[in-house]
């Protein structure tokens, strides 16, 4: 007995693909499925995390729908998936927020951008927020430095620490004891594995869509938006260095690094998501979990305004819309932050920590 219908559909699948073995070249789910021979609910959680959505099994499988085995590998795993990032959730009663999460997060970055925008009006005189600054500073006679520094840094405490708790509990599901060590060869493989998305190509041709015609775009479009965001945070590890270490005070010039980093960062997180959201709506519907429509859809448009918001006030800068375009810079980044362990953002958490549990296996064969 599992604890979820959805894991009860998973098991039973598991049970057949373990019998015909056909799809065991695609992915790291089959080969690590057939390490077991019965599956619990963690098995059952680390396998669909580690399944990419890819759709080739689906698209293969001679057991498909409309076949009376109704195998569907895919669907099955991406509800088990959302299902386990509620179940890992931290503290727990917050897992409520990922139902209906497309709603949650709009409203939490409304609200943001909301109170950023009445904070500067509050706090200075109107002719701060749509005056010009520029310069060394200009950024902070909006809001003062530290004050920034610790609602931020506050924020992005809380995310790694609800992360990190998430994580713990997802290690302990899946059968490896907390606090065991992982050794560096297998956290080296699966940051490979995660650097290449090399699950997410359906065994070399790429993912499926409706037309069942394998294409690239999917792990192409992924890939922008994972190091487009990777360089947007380089750029702010570089600018707090800059400012605490050489006393150099933000905006920079266009040429400066964190300028450079976030610049190109910003435009692979406008690709990125734009190209992900319209490769959403070629997916065959048999392949998702059309019930986190939503969920997937507020991640994407949260990278999307994130970066759109951080271009239009390196833009702009220099004139009176400054202000609240940083006030709403600030708002969508400040939501983006506290509402990471409760969204789509988690996927890539949990999908690295079982290519690690993955890696290990592999090395015990
Ligand atoms: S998905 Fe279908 S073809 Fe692939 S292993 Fe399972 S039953 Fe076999
Ligand atoms: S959808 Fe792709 S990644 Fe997931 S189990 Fe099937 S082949 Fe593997």
């Amino acid at each position: 007995m599992h604890g979820t219908s959805i894991l009860e559909e998973a098991d039973r699948l598991m049970t057949v693909c373990n019998s015909c073995r056909y799809c065991e070249g695609l992915c790291a789910v089959f080969p690590a499925m057939e390490m077991r021979r019965s599956f619990s609910d963690g098995d059952l959680n680390y396998l669909a995390n580690l399944c990419h959505g890819c759709g080739a099994c689906y698209t293969d499988c001679q057991f498909s729908p409309p076949h009376e085995y109704m195998v569907n590998v895919p669907q099955t795993f991406a509800v088990a998936r959302a299902e386990s990032y509620a179940a890992y959730a931290w503290p727990h009663a917050f897992s409520g927020l990922f139902a209906r999460n497309g709603l949650v997060i709009a409203v939490v970055t409304a609200l943001s951008v909301a109170a950023f925008i009445f904070g500067f009006a509050a706090f200075n005189d109107r002719q701060v927020l749509v005056g010009i600054h520029t310069g060394p500073g200009a950024f902070y006679a909006l809001m003062p430095h530290g004050a920034m520094a610790a609602l931020f840094g506050a924020a992005f405490l809380y995310a790694m620490i609800a992360l990190a708790m998430g994580i713990r509990a997802f290690w302990r599901d899946i059968g490896e004891p907390v606090g065991m060590r992982v050794d560096a060869g297998s956290l080296w493989q699966a940051i490979r594995d995660a650097g290449q998305l090399r699950y997410l190509d359906g065994g070399g041709v790429g993912c499926f869509n409706a037309d069942e015609r394998p294409s690239d775009l999917r792990k192409i479009f992924h890939h922008l938006a994972f190091y487009g965001f990777a360089l947007c945070f380089a750029a702010t590890c570089v600018a707090t260095l800059y400012h605490y270490l050489l006393g150099r005070e933000a905006p920079y010039p266009w040429w400066d690094a964190p300028v450079v980093l976030g610049t190109l960062g910003g435009i692979g997180l406008l690709v990125g998501p734009a190209g992900l959201f319209a490769e959403k709506w070629k997916r065959d519907p048999a392949l998702v979990d059309a019930q986190r429509t939503g969920m997937d859809t507020a991640f994407i448009a949260m990278l999307f305004l994130t970066s759109l918001t951080g271009i239009a006030l390196l833009l702009w800068r220099d004139s009176a819309a400054m202000g609240p375009l940083l006030a709403l810079h600030l708002g969508v980044v400040f939501s983006l932050f506290i509402t990471m362990p409760y969204g789509k953002f988690v996927h890539g958490i949990y999908r690295y920590v079982a290519l690690v549990r993955y890696a290990r296996e592999r090395q015990q064969i």
